[in-house]
């Protein structure tokens, strides 16, 4: 499928390891190259800081949403090529995911698995169709994916939904992974959204 507009779920947190905010920068500067337009929380500090900085210094266009009483609390990021206020969070949510191709999650936080899992319930539905992409800087989402798969092993949700998403170990393995995602219809989710009795 053709990828043109990529959201980013991303850590707000400014006391990670050297190698998170590396690995997000880096994710910008692949995203800008490969002329994806950019869609994210509009933070200016921690991973999404970092991705929206190296993103726009490779000359990619950047579009952030943020809800109003964040801008209150902390700056939302200023040079962006677009910062987009909002009422609440769920408005931010969905606005970031509005004519959005693919979804990508650096490590983060509860917000970040907030909206990551979202988007796989999303997706589960029919609702979103994109590839969903996980960047898997030191083996952070272990854990995260080992559960997901437990889901499966206890029937929560089947085998067809572990093709929904993919991790990469780097940024730079994040075009492929979203050029090659396994294909998604409204229809295989809505056959296969329910778990059946065998
Ligand atoms: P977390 O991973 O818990 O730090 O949450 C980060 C995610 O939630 C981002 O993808 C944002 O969309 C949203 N978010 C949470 N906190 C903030 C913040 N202080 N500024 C901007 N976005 C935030």
């Amino acid at each position: 499928m053709s990828i043109r507009t990529v959201t980013v779920y991303a850590a707000s947190s400014q006391a990670l390891d050297a190698d998170y905010i590396d690995a997000a920068a880096r994710l910008g500067a692949v995203m800008a190259r490969r002329g994806y337009r950019v869609l994210y929380g509009g933070g200016g500090h921690g991973l999404m800081g970092a991705m929206a900085d190296a993103a726009l210094d490779a000359g990619g266009q950047v579009h952030g949403i943020i809800p109003e009483f964040l801008t209150r609390v902390e700056q939302g990021h200023q040079g962006l090529t677009s910062l987009e206020v909002v009422a609440d969070m769920r408005t931010r949510k969905a606005r970031m995911l509005d004519g959005s191709d693919a979804v990508i999650a650096l490590p983060g936080g509860c917000g970040t698995f907030e909206e990551l899992f979202e988007v796989m319930t999303l997706k589960r539905l029919g609702q979103f169709l994109g590839p969903i992409v996980l960047v898997n800087t030191r083996n952070y989402y272990h854990t995260l994916l080992e559960f997901l798969r437990h889901s499966v092993t206890e029937h929560f949700m089947s085998q067809t939904h572990l093709d929904m998403w993919q991790a990469v170990p780097e940024p730079e393995d994040v075009p492929g992974a979203l050029e090659q995602a396994s294909p998604w219809s409204a229809r295989t989710a809505l056959e296969t959204a329910a778990v059946q009795r065998r």
